[in-house]
């Protein structure tokens, strides 16, 4: 039987105002409200404002909201305000899809729970397993961890989630595009179904509504800018020129000063391993970031990356996901994104924290008609230039690129 999902999923369309609230009006505990203005969270987020209200009362809340947009700490607050101080078992469980995420969601719990005395534990593949027994051992509140490796940890009995009282599943849709859809059911499944849920995703495919009818109750949905969309301060091009050009015109790009921390996105892992032996060869400071390095290759290239070690990063789209950087000046699609929302998603790294950003689009003639669905699906105009434009610009090509 087909099923009307629309009162599940009622988007917000993009004039429709975020109602806003301070902290101090959410009945916060003192330790939180001095942990907030401690790291400088003086005011909410709009995710934040729409999900914290609702998330304290207890109820389900499914999020559509980007790595960006302070989705962490709205959840990450009502989990922490809800902890129950005399238990000393686990009590909240955070899926993520990539150890990245993982990272930045403990990074993001640990500085909000300083002072509550609440543990905090990640427990992803590719860290050692018997580390990661040890800390479970000492029952913290709060794993945050991706679903294999929890699966893992509950095969051996060394995790059990029956004293679970709140699930967060984050980026949801990219937990389904990594295969985890399975994986994230059979955890769900043995946790108690008197716990709060919470989802969130950028986007919300049929698994997401199947999970929802299944593992949640009455969920509040909130979508603070209906979908993604691009900031103000972004500007965006598209280079046309043939296949076989492709390096030629990413080597002017690349070569303006303007350019200083360039994060490059491929389609593939096979073109992002391509490319960075080519970028090499020309001499270019530039590492890469995909799925089949080792987590010690990717934990290295993401950190040489963050501390400006390194000026270009390449990088697929599901390594990319929870990069967190405040300061990447361009982005530059030398691949196409496959939909407008893995652009928005891509573009979403650079203009960050109210600065100014570019994106670039490397593109094929017969990919214009992409860039013509992503500028319906976002409504904002890309500029085209050619690849004759940036070699004759080529002496002052920073004029080109933002
Ligand atoms: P997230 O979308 O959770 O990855 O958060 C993106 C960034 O925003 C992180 O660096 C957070 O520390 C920061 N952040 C989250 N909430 C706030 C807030 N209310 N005020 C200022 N910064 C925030």
């Amino acid at each position: 039987m087909a099923r009307n999902y629309s009162p599940v999923f009622t988007e917000a369309t993009p004039s429709e105002p975020v109602p806003s609230v301070r902290f101090s009006e959410l009945g916060l505990s003192e330790g939180m409200q001095a942990t907030l203005e401690a790291i400088g969270y003086t005011e909410p987020t709009p995710i934040q404002s729409a999900t914290l209200p609702v998330a304290l009362a207890g109820r389900d809340v499914i999020g559509q909201a980007q790595t960006g947009s302070g989705k962490t700490a709205a959840f990450a607050i009502p989990v922490l305000e809800r902890l129950d101080g005399s238990r000393s078992e686990v009590q909240a469980l955070v899926l993520c899809p990539t150890r990245e995420l993982a990272a930045q969601v403990e990074a993001e719990f640990e500085r909000l729970a300083k002072g509550s005395g609440f543990g905090v534990l990640t427990v992803v593949g590719g860290d050692p397993i018997h580390r990661q027994m040890e800390g479970l051992k000492r029952k913290p509140a709060v794993v945050v961890g991706t679903p294999g490796r929890i699966l893992d940890h509950l095969q051996r009995k060394t995790l059990t989630l029956r004293s679970i009282r709140f699930a967060v599943l984050d980026e949801a849709d990219r937990m389904l595009d990594m295969g985890f859809a399975p994986d994230v059911e059979r955890i769900l499944q043995q946790t108690p179904r008197e716990r709060q849920t919470m989802l969130f995703s950028a986007t919300v495919p049929g698994w997401i509504h199947r999970l929802v009818e299944r593992h949640m109750r009455d969920p509040q949905t909130i979508s603070v800018s209906g979908q993604a969309e691009l900031v103000d301060t972004v500007s965006q091009w598209c280079i046309e020129c043939s296949w076989a050009d492709k390096v030629e015109a990413l080597s002017l790009l690349l070569d303006s000063p303007r350019v200083t921390c360039g994060l490059i996105f491929t389609a593939t892992k096979r073109n992002a391993d391509m490319l960075h032996t080519v970028l090499l060869g020309r001499g270019y400071d530039v590492t890469v970031l995909h799925g089949d390095l080792s987590q010690h290759d990717r934990d290295l290239a993401l950190k040489k990356f963050r501390d400006s070690k390194v000026r270009f990063l390449i990088a697929t789209d599901v390594a990319a996901r929870g990069i967190d950087i405040d300061d990447i000046s361009h982005v530059i699609n030398y691949d196409v994104p496959g939909s407008p929302e893995d652009y928005i998603h891509r573009v979403g790294r650079t203009a960050r924290a109210g600065r100014d950003g570019v994106a670039l689009t490397l593109i094929t003639p017969i990919e214009i008609l992409k860039i013509r669905d992503i500028e319906k699906h976002t409504r904002r105009a890309i500029e085209r230039h050619t690849l004759e434009d940036l070699q004759q610009l080529a002496g002052t090509v920073s004029a080109v690129v933002g």
